[in-house]
């Protein structure tokens, strides 16, 4: 194995009665690295953060952490986890509730470097029932770091977030990840993604469908995104040549394809009223789409 591997999945199957949530997911997590794992709801992201937490056992397959069984109490006590909902004790203050994480670890980093690192230094004094959504989850993330990990798993860290809360986690995380530490984070915001990550991997129906950087991740949807208003009725459009996708929002049709041209030739020639035409580039958004879509059956 290499020594820069910090958790893998290899083969990993997970079954709950019938229903398969993880299907041979193969994956590794390096030294220095921050993934995003993207996927549908149920696509089995959070079975995932479960194995390597040691939490769940795999049915077959292996997991490692740290090159080893996760369920040995040494290697997790390397490992932060924040996980998508915990309950805290309301009335205690953030200070305290740091001060009592990190009395589980033996060499736990210090509180007020916890604080800085999760930008909770003015409000130590604050009792955690007094705090808003964003600084709650900042303190879920303090706990996170109170034993000073190599590796930290987070799941939907920003989920319910406003956008200023998320783009301040945004920093809180980017400056741990400064710091070398790696981070593995499960979002359905892919602009949190395409912010972050050094690399996206794509979970579908229990396995990897694809990973890159954002850009190589994007690069998988091929051509651009067409919008503009339209007299036509969304089935019509839809059923040009060469349209991949087609959607209507807020009285605007939205598609995408790769051959632009051709189907901006169709669509002028079909509607003389076309308006607020706009050609942009696809977003991680439309990758996501296209790579996560079901067959029609
Ligand atoms: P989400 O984005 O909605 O959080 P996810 O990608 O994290 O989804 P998982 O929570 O890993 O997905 O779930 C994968 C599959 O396993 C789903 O079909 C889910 O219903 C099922 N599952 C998860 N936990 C359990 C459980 N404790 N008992 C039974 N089925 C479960």
């Amino acid at each position: 194995m290499a020594t820069d591997v910090l958790a893998a999945w290899r083969g990993a199957v997970k079954r709950y009665g019938a229903i398969t949530a993880l299907d041979g997911l193969d994956l590794e997590i390096h030294a220095g690295e921050l993934v995003a794992l993207l996927g549908v709801n149920g696509a089995g992201k959070t079975t995932a953060l479960g194995l390597i937490t040691g939490e769940l056992a795999p049915d077959a397959g292996r997991v490692e952490l740290f090159g080893g069984d996760p369920a040995l109490p040494a290697r997790r006590a390397r490992l932060g986890v924040m996980l998508q909902e915990a309950e805290l004790p309301e009335t205690l203050k953030v200070g305290e509730l740091v001060h009592l994480q990190t009395r589980y670890f033996d060499a736990p980093m210090a509180i007020d470097r916890t604080l800085a690192l999760a930008g909770l230094e003015s409000l130590g004094d604050r009792r955690y029932e007094q705090l808003s959504g964003g600084q709650k989850r900042r303190v879920q993330f303090a706990l996170a770091l109170a034993g000073d990990p190599a590796l930290m798993l987070i799941d939907e860290p920003t989920t319910g977030l406003d956008v200023g809360a998320r783009r301040q986690f945004w920093q809180v995380i980017r400056d741990l990840k400064a710091r070398g530490v790696s981070i593995v984070l499960t979002t359905h915001y892919l602009e949190e993604a395409d912010a972050l990550a050094d690399r996206i991997v794509v979970i579908g129906r229990g396995r990897v469908i694809a990973e890159g950087t954002p850009r190589e991740i994007k690069s998988r949807a091929s051509g651009r995104r067409i919008s503009a208003r339209s007299v036509l009725p969304l089935d019509r459009v839809r059923g040009f040549a060469h349209v991949a996708q087609a959607s209507a929002i807020d009285g605007r049709i939205h598609l995408t394809s790769a051959r632009v041209e051709d189907v901006l030739r169709e669509w002028l020639a079909a509607d003389d009223e076309l308006a607020d035409l706009t050609v942009e580039a696809l977003s991680l958004e439309d990758a996501f789409v296209e790579l996560t879509r079901e067959p029609a059956p």
